[in-house]
């Protein structure tokens, strides 16, 4: 079974943009769910249209957190997500 990391069909799209706080409501932006990488695995976060997540200084605790629920979105341990990161390096 092929998994692929950057897979955000299954992830819940957020309310408001993580970058810029704004909701898909205030000022018609559209939010969409996109995938970013961090030493502890890869996790999906909500960013509206014109914020991408490349460079964001994130709490630790938050990021480990977004990779764990990744993780179940995309149905695989971290163990697994570690392994696949690990193989694609
Ligand atoms: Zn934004
Ligand atoms: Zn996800």
């Amino acid at each position: 079974m092929s998994v692929s990391l950057d897979d955000t069909s299954r992830c819940p799209v957020d309310a408001v943009c993580a970058g810029c706080g704004g909701s898909a409501v205030l000022g018609g932006r559209i939010l969409g769910v996109t995938t970013a990488e961090s030493h502890l695995g890869v996790f999906c976060i909500t960013v509206c249209a014109r914020c991408s997540p490349e460079g964001w200084e994130m709490p630790l605790s938050w990021v480990t957190l977004q990779v764990l629920n990744h993780c179940e979105h995309l149905g695989i341990t971290s163990d697994a997500m570690a392994r696949k990161m690990e193989a694609e390096r």
